[in-house]
């Protein structure tokens, strides 16, 4: 599966804009490791992982707590297009999500989306969409924890294949974001970016 021609105009125009900006590790407090969320994408996710682990380098001792499936952080929000009716998908990931807090002890949680992913381009999300819903991910997650007085932060990173064949991982810069969309009203007023 390669990038569609929409997408690569579309992660062109975010890069241009200061939405998808290169990785600065250090920003992101991985003290306690990371809870990823990540989409299984079998060509993908060893570039996505690699590229994480890279990132807590400076640990003795990385510690990752993969949990994705089909599309990873695009399962998450309420009504997501990518779930399936009549099934608990959604709220099964942020259960786990929640557990994985509790049995670990990690509050950093890392969304992943990706492009291009089978499971976005069979419903037909371009990445603008795709986006869209990783931001919706973040709101629900954090809205949620919120309820239940939990500690959590949130960080969203795109991955990108690439037409020239590089791969490349992206942190997505929340403020620039909201400039790109601003008829975007997620609700989430908490500027606490885990950057
Ligand atoms: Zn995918």
């Amino acid at each position: 599966m390669h990038i569609s021609d929409i997408d690569k105009a579309i992660v062109e125009g975010l890069r241009q804009f200061g939405v998808l900006r290169d990785v600065d590790g250090h920003q992101l407090n991985q003290r306690d490791g990371a809870i990823v969320v990540a989409c299984s994408d079998g060509d993908q996710l060893h570039d996505i992982f690699a590229n994480h682990a890279a990132l807590q380098s400076a640990r003795q001792n990385p510690r990752i707590h993969l949990l994705g499936g089909h599309g990873g952080a695009l399962k998450i929000p309420e009504k997501s297009p990518i779930l399936k009716p009549g099934r608990t998908t959604d709220l099964d990931l942020i259960d786990e999500i929640f557990e994985a807090q509790d049995l670990k002890g990690i509050t950093t949680v890392v969304l992943y989306t990706h492009t291009p992913c089978g499971k976005a381009y069979g419903v037909d999300l371009n990445f603008l969409q795709v986006i869209a819903l990783q931001m919706a991910a973040k709101s629900r997650l954090k809205a949620l924890a919120a309820e239940s007085s939990r500690v959590i932060k949130v960080a969203c990173f795109a991955h990108v294949h690439h037409a020239d064949g590089r791969r490349r991982t992206y942190y997505i810069c929340k403020e620039a974001w909201k400039r790109f969309q601003p008829a975007e009203d997620d609700g989430d007023r908490d500027s606490a970016e885990v950057a």
